[in-house]
C-alpha cells in the first residue's frame, strides 16, 4: 500500500473551503495582512486629498466637510489596523475585520454622497467603486477563503443597498446588474486563487507521510519566531524529539509497523499541542517543536507531559493483536537564554537530546536539569487513569 493510500480520508469540499487555513498558511496570510494594511493607509491618505482640496476651495461648505470627516475616520481606523497587525494582535479575526472595514468604508463614502443629495456620484463613482475590487483582490493575500466570500458578499449587499436607495429616492433606474456581476466575478476569482495557492502551499510545506510541517518550514518559522521575539521582547521554547531504539522497533515489528508508530507519534504530538505551536517532522524519526510564549520552567514540564502521553499511547499494528508502544527522548532550549540565533538554539536542544539518550532515554532534558526518568510501567499506570 502506498503512503498516500493510508492517509485519513479527505473532508468534503465545503469543509475544506469553509475552515481556518492551516498554520503555516495563516502565518503567510498574516504577512499579506501587513502588506494590505500599509497599502490601505496609502490609499486612504491619497483619497483624503479630494475633500481637503474641496475644503480649501470652499471653506465652511457642508459637503466637503462631511466627506473629510468620513475620510478622517477611515484614516484613524486604517492607522489602528496597521498598528494592530504590526503587533500581531487578533491573528484569528483581523483579516475579517480589516476586509469588512475596507468594503464598508467605500460604501460609507458612497452613502455620504446619497445624503448630500448627489445620487449620480454614489451610483456612478469611478474613483470609489473600483476600490471594492481592490478590497476583494486583497483578500486573496490572506489565504482564507472565508474572508474572500464574506468580503465579496458584503460588497454585493452594501452596493445593492446604495443603488436601491438611489432608485427609490430619485427614481434613477440605475441597472445594478453589471456592477454586481463584476463584484461576484472578482470574489470568485479571489476565492479560486486562495484555494489553489493553499493546495500548492500544502504540498510544499507538509511532510506527506505524517501530515506535519516539514523541516524547511520549521526553519522558516524558527527564524520568524526569533525575529518576532527580538522585536517584542518575547520568549519561546524549542524542542527536539527522537524516538528511542527505533531501529529495534523496526526489527521487531517490521518497517510497516515502524511507519504506523511514526504516524501515531506525529498524531499524538499534534493533538497535544496548541494551535499556535509549530510541530514538524525534522528527519526520519526525529520531530521538532516551537512553543511560542513558553518560559523556561514551564517548557520542561510541558514536554514532560508530551513524553508521558507518547509513552502511554497504544499503537495498533496491522496483523498483531497486541498494541505496541514507543518512548521518546527530548532536548529543550529556551530563547534567548540558550542561544539567540536559530542555529545556536538548535545546537543546544540537540546537545540536550543526546544527553537524554546518554542518560538512559525516555526523558526530557531542559535548561534546568530536570530529568524525569520514567519506567514504562508508570506510563501504563497513567494510561489506566486517563
Ligand atoms: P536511539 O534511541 O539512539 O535514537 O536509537 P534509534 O535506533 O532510534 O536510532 P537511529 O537514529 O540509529 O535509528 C533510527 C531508525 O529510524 C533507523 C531507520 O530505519 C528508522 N527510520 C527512519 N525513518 C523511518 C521511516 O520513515 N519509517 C520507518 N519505519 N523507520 C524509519
Ligand atoms: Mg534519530
Ligand atoms: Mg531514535
Amino acid at each position: 500500500m502506498s503512503e498516500l493510500d493510508k492517509t485519513a480520508p479527505e473532508p468534503p469540499l465545503w469543509r475544506r473551503i469553509w475552515s481556518a487555513p492551516e498554520q503555516e498558511i495563516s502565518t503567510a496570510g498574516f504577512g499579506g495582512e501587513l502588506l494590505v494594511a500599509g497599502v490601505r493607509l496609502l490609499i486612504v491618505v491619497a483619497l483624503l486629498y479630494f475633500p481637503i482640496d474641496a475644503v480649501l476651495q470652499r471653506p465652511g461648505g457642508y459637503d466637503p466637510l462631511a466627506l473629510l470627516a468620513t475620510g478622517t475616520i477611515g484614516l484613524v481606523l486604517a492607522l489602528v489596523l496597521y498598528s494592530a497587525t504590526n503587533r500581531r494582535w487578533g491573528k484569528n479575526w483581523i483579516g475579517f475585520a480589516s476586509s469588512i472595514l475596507d468594503v464598508s468604508l467605500v460604501s460609507a463614502m458612497l452613502t455620504v454622497f446619497l445624503f448630500l443629495g448627489r445620487p449620480e456620484e454614489a451610483t456612478n463613482n469611478l474613483g470609489l467603486f473600483p476600490i471594492y475590487f481592490l478590497a476583494i483582490a486583497a483578500t486573496s493575500l490572506r489565504y482564507d477563503v472565508r474572508i474572500c466570500i464574506v468580503t465579496g458578499f458584503l460588497a454585493l449587499v452594501q452596493y445593492t443597498a446604495v443603488i436601491a436607495y438611489a432608485d427609490w429616492r430619485w427614481d434613477l433606474h440605475t441597472s445594478a446588474f453589471a456592477p454586481l456581476a463584476q463584484l461576484t466575478g472578482a470574489t470568485f476569482i479571489a476565492a479560486t486563487i486562495v484555494v489553489r495557492t493553499r493546495e500548492l502551499r500544502l504540498l510544499s510545506t507538509r511532510d506527506r507521510f505524517t501530515g506535519l510541517l516539514n523541516r524547511a518550514v520549521f526553519m522558516e518559522q524558527l527564524e520568524r519566531e526569533v525575529a518576532f521575539a527580538r522585536r517584542e521582547d518575547g520568549r519561546f521554547a524549542i524542542a527536539m524529539l527522537d524516538i528511542d531504539h527505533f531501529k529495534k522497533f523496526n526489527d521487531t515489528y517490521g518497517h510497516a509497523g515502524g511507519d504506523e508508530a511514526l504516524r501515531a507519534v506525529a498524531h499524538t504530538l499534534r493533538g497535544s499541542c496548541r494551535a499556535t505551536d509549530v510541530v514538524a517532522r525534522y528527519g526520519g524519526e526525529e520531530f521538532a517543536l516551537i512553543l511560542p510564549g513558553v518560559m523556561s520552567g514551564r517548557a520542561t514540564d510541558l514536554l514532560e507531559r508530551f513524553r508521558r502521553v507518547v509513552a502511554v499511547k497504544a499503537i495498533a499494528l496491522p496483523g498483531r493483536s497486541k498494541p505496541a508502544s514507543v518512548t521518546v527522548s527530548i532536548g529543550v532550549a529556551i530563547w534567548p537564554d540558550d542561544g539567540e540565533s536559530p542555529a545556536d538554539l538548535l545546537r543546544c536542544a540537540d546537545e540536550r537530546l543526546y544527553r537524554a539518550k546518554a542518560e538512559g532515554r525516555d526523558r526530557v532534558i531542559g535548561p534546568t536539569p530536570h530529568p524525569f526518568p520514567r519506567p514504562a510501567e508508570e506510563g501504563r499506570r497513567a494510561a489506566g487513569t486517563e
